[in-house]
């Protein structure tokens, strides 16, 4: 079996990117710029936002943290948004999620310029994603694509399950693998049979957020397996997949942790990277 490692592939495009960056700054005379907003002291979005921080300056991008309390009302996000779709040398845009309750999540990915918007959660990238036009990607199936394809480089015709179809993971990955020329099935909480369906796939990405739903006798032989979840169990962080039990099946997977999440943070830098080039022409 083939352990997908996630932090190798995550530092090679990282050092990709750091040299793109380089090429970028000989020929433009400046470098991509990300800026984050970060609301309130969740201390996993503290995290996050420190080693997107870190990796975006590890990669020579300008990078800007603005924060707020939680108290902060929606209106100041909003201008602060409108503040930086004008400013020239910010590439990419993102507000770290969750927002606290008295924000409108969806008026503040809104409010993002669709060029701006390095986490492709607007609604403009949403539909050009499935009209297969160019967009930002959102970075966490992005990830689990580009692991997909380290392994798998010809997808033509190979049948992929999805199990969840939430519009950050599930939805995204579902247009990557159909672009692909992948048979997709998408399922979720009322599928009927998950084992048999995922017994079907010669992919399957598990998405859901369930500690180690996918079980060993639920995985043909042969299938690639990408692991997106994050759950904390009393035995630490597993995913949503049964690690032991999948290994025995699967032709290759990706352990957690280590294995999808280092990879989210990179793709942000590749989109924030896309973003410039896009606004460069
Ligand atoms: P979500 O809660 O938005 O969506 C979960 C999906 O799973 C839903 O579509 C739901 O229908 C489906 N589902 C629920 N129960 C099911 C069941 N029994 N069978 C089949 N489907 C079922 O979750 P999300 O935001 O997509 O996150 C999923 C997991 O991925 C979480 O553990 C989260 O922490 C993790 N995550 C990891 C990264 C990373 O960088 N590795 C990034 C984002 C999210």
């Amino acid at each position: 079996m083939i352990l997908i490692d996630g932090k190798k592939a995550a530092a090679e495009l990282r050092q990709e990117l750091k040299h793109e960056v380089i090429s970028l700054k000989a020929k433009y005379n400046k470098v991509p710029g990300l800026t984050v907003i970060l609301i309130g002291d969740l201390t996993p979005s503290q995290i996050y936002v420190r080693n997107k921080e870190k990796s975006a300056n590890e990669v020579g991008l300008k990078s800007e943290v603005i924060k707020y309390p939680d108290s902060v009302n929606e209106k100041t996000v909003l201008e602060k948004i409108e503040e930086l779709n004008k400013d020239k040398s910010v590439s990419g845009i993102l507000v770290q999620l969750p927002l606290p309750k008295h924000i409108d999540k969806q008026k503040v990915i809104e409010t993002i310029l669709p060029s701006k918007d390095v986490d492709g959660f607007h609604p403009m990238n949403v539909g050009n994603l499935s009209l297969g036009y160019e967009s930002s990607v959102p970075c966490t199936p992005l990830g689990c694509y580009l692991l997909i394809k380290k392994i798998e480089p010809n997808l033509n015709g190979k049948k992929a399950v999805i199990v969840g179809r939430s519009n950050l993971n599930g939805k995204p990955m579902m247009q990557l693998l159909l672009k692909e020329n992948c048979t997709v099935t998408i399922t979720h909480s009322k599928t009927k049979d998950l084992k048999a369906e995922c017994l079907e796939a010669d992919i399957i990405v598990a998405a859901v957020g369930i500690p180690e739903l996918v079980k060993g006798d639920w995985v043909k032989k042969g299938t690639i397996v990408i692991d997106v979840g994050i759950n904390k169990t009393d035995k630490g962080i597993v995913g949503d997949v049964d690690f032991d039990e999948v290994s025995k099946n699967a032709k290759a997977l990706t352990p957690v942790p280590g294995g999808v999440g280092p990879m989210t943070i990179a793709c942000l830098l590749k989109n924030t990277i896309e973003c410039f080039k896009r606004t460069q022409i």
